[in-house]
């Protein structure tokens, strides 16, 4: 009896001791995947337009009597892919620096500002022959970290304009309610499934991988509006837009930044 005893209770132990391992290692271990994974992924984005790049240079090299128009053609995908990498990398150095901390510097604000941006979207709306429209509410100074906003903005600016056709129309409302920064964008674009939605704030997650390469896509723009949005406490939202497209909602806590955001990446 004494033996059997002894030897349930060692089985025991072991079990106990092999569960608590394994639910004390689990998290290390996934991060250490999410980890591997994006490294990974970062690699595999660097490798392909690099690939792209020494093809295009060594054919200048190889054929010194192209034409000038063969030579400009060579000449001007080399610079693209040289643009998408730099792009690249200050995504991936801006995700690195945030991950481990974000530093938010509150500036007050006046309303003109939003004013400022938006003439600018319209340029570049005007530029590409699509509609734009933006409505700011805002009454009064509000303090905002003016460039991390900017940011948030411009990456839904730009996606709105890379993911919506010749006929696409962009609309931006910005407004104050209570102690929120509220800011919706929609587009009239080619919309995101429910299946998508759930994994577009994922980092380089995109939804046609082809497509969104020939637009200069990285499948960082959404994971970093996301961890700024973190940074103010708040939250983002993506639906559909009324007849067709996209639209993202989003609070931005004015009163209570958040002081720690690094634990968002750690729930995907
Ligand atoms: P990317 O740099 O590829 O645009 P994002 O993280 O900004 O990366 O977006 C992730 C994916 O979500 C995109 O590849 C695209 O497929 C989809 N997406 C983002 N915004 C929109 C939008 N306004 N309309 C349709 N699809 C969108």
């Amino acid at each position: 009896i004494i033996i059997t005893t002894m030897t349930i209770f060692w089985l025991l132990s072991i079990l106990i001791s092999l569960y608590l391992a394994n639910w004390t290692l689990q998290p290390v271990m996934l991060a250490y995947e999410k980890q591997k994974e994006f490294v990974e992924n970062a690699s595999h984005e660097l490798r392909t337009p690099l690939a792209i790049l020494q093809n295009r240079l060594e054919l200048l090299f190889q054929k010194p009597t192209a034409t000038i128009i063969d030579e400009s053609e060579n000449i001007s995908a080399s610079l693209a892919e040289v643009r998408n990498m730099r792009l690249l990398t200050s995504n991936l150095l801006n995700l690195a620096r945030r991950d481990s901390s974000l530093k938010i510097n509150s500036e007050e604000t006046q309303p003109e500002f939003f004013d400022s941006i938006f003439t600018s979207y319209q340029m570049l709306a005007d530029d590409a022959d699509k509609e734009f429209s933006s409505s700011n509410k805002i009454e009064g100074n509000i303090n905002i970290d003016q460039s991390l906003v900017k940011q948030l903005l411009t990456i839904l600016f730009d996606n709105a304009m890379k993911y919506t056709n010749d006929d696409g129309k962009i609309a931006i409302d910005i407004s104050k309610s209570g102690n929120f920064l509220a800011i919706n964008v929609a587009d009239n674009g080619e919309g995101i499934s429910d299946e998508d939605k759930k994994r577009i704030f994922d980092r380089f997650y995109r939804v046609d991988k082809a497509r969104t390469r020939q637009k200069g896509g990285l499948g960082l723009g959404l994971s970093l509006a996301k961890q700024i949005v973190v940074a103010y406490n708040g939250k983002i939202t993506v639906e559909d837009n009324q007849p067709q497209g996209t639209r993202f909602v989003i609070r931005l806590r004015l009163d209570n930044p958040l002081v720690n955001p690094a634990r968002i990446f750690q729930k995907h």
